[in-house]
C-alpha cells in the first residue's frame, strides 16, 4: 500500500497532545482562502519554479519507519503520530492503514480533517484513532462555502455523528481577522463547544501569512492576500469571546 506524502515533521507539539510525529498527505477536495499548505491541495505531487518538489510515494512501511524511532519521546509525553495535510481523508485507504500500524505499534494516532468526507469514510476511522482535530472554519454556510468552496452542511452533519460515536474531539477554528472572526462564528465555535462533551477543547488557530509565499513559489495565486499576523489584542478578545459560551478548555495555538 503507497500512498502520497508531502511532509513528515518529528517533534511537534502542536498537532495534538504531547511530542508527535505530523505525516502530511497529500490532496484536499477543499480551497480554504488562507490555505497555509497550498502546495499540499493538488493529488498528484507537484514541482514549483525552482525544482523543490512537494509530494512523493511512500510505502505504510517507509512513512513507519520514520514514527516507529520516536516511540519512547510518545510513550514520555503522552504523544504520537498525527495524520495531516491536505486532508488524510482524501487518500482513506493509505490513511487507514497508516492509523492502523501505528495503532499495532502502540502509539496513540490523531486524525486532522476538514470533516469534508462521506460519513462512512469517516466513520471506518473511528476504530483506529484516538483523537480527531476537527475543523470548524465558519458557521454560516455562505460564508463557508465563499472561503472554502463547498458549504459546511456535511461537515456539521458528520461533526454530530462523530460525537454521537463516542468519538474523543478537538475542535480547531482558524481564525482569520475581518474574514470569519464575527461574532457570530466565535458564538458558533463556543455553543458547538458547549453542546457536544466530546469536544474536549477548543483550539483557536490564529491566521498567519506563511502560505502566500508558498502560494507564489508553486505558482498558485493566492485566494487571501492578507499579510499580517492577528495582534495579541485580538486574539484575546477571541478567546474571550468563545470562552464566554462554553466551559470547554479554550486554547491558541
Ligand atoms: S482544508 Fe486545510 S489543506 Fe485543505 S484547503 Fe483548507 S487549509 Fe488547505
Amino acid at each position: 500500500m503507497t500512498g502520497i506524502v508531502f511532509d513528515i515533521k518529528r517533534g511537534g507539539v502542536k498537532d495534538g497532545p504531547g511530542i508527535r510525529t505530523s505525516v502530511f498527505l497529500k490532496g484536499c477536495p477543499l480551497r480554504c482562502a488562507w490555505c497555509h499548505n497550498p502546495e499540499s491541495q493538488l493529488p498528484q505531487p507537484e514541482t514549483a519554479a525552482d525544482g523543490t518538489t512537494c509530494g512523493r510515494a511512500m510505502s505504510v512501511d517507509e512513512v513507519m519507519a520514520e514514527v516507529l524511532p520516536d516511540l519512547p519521546f510518545y510513550a514520555a509525553s503522552g504523544g504520537g503520530m498525527t495524520l495531516t495535510g491536505g486532508e488524510p481523508l482524501a487518500q482513506p485507504d493509505f490513511a487507514f492503514a497508516l492509523a492502523q500500524a501505528a495503532r499495532t505499534a502502540g502509539i496513540h494516532v490523531a486524525l486532522d480533517t476538514s470533516g469534508f468526507a462521506p460519513w462512512e469514510t469517516l466513520a471506518r476511522f473511528l476504530p483506529a484513532v484516538d483523537l480527531f482535530l476537527y475543523d470548524f472554519k465558519a458557521a454560516d454556510p455562505t460564508r463557508h462555502k465563499a472561503l472554502t468552496g463547498t458549504d459546511n452542511a456535511l461537515i456539521l452533519a458528520n461533526l454530530e455523528k462523530l460525537a454521537a460515536a463516542g468519538a474523543r474531539i478537538f475542535l480547531r477554528c482558524p481564525l482569520v481577522p475581518g474574514v470569519n472572526d464575527d461574532a457570530a462564528h466565535l458564538a458558533a465555535i463556543g455553543d458547538w463547544a458547549e453542546r457536544l462533551p466530546a469536544i474536549e477543547e477548543v483550539t483557536l488557530e490564529p491566521y498567519h501569512p506563511l502560505g502566500l509565499e508558498k502560494c507564489r513559489k508553486f505558482g498558485k495565486t493566492p485566494l487571501l492576500d492578507q499579510t499580517e499576523f492577528p495582534s495579541k489584542a485580538t486574539c484575546d478578545a477571541w478567546l474571550a469571546a468563545v470562552r464566554a459560551r462554553t466551559s470547554t478548555r479554550v486554547v491558541l495555538a
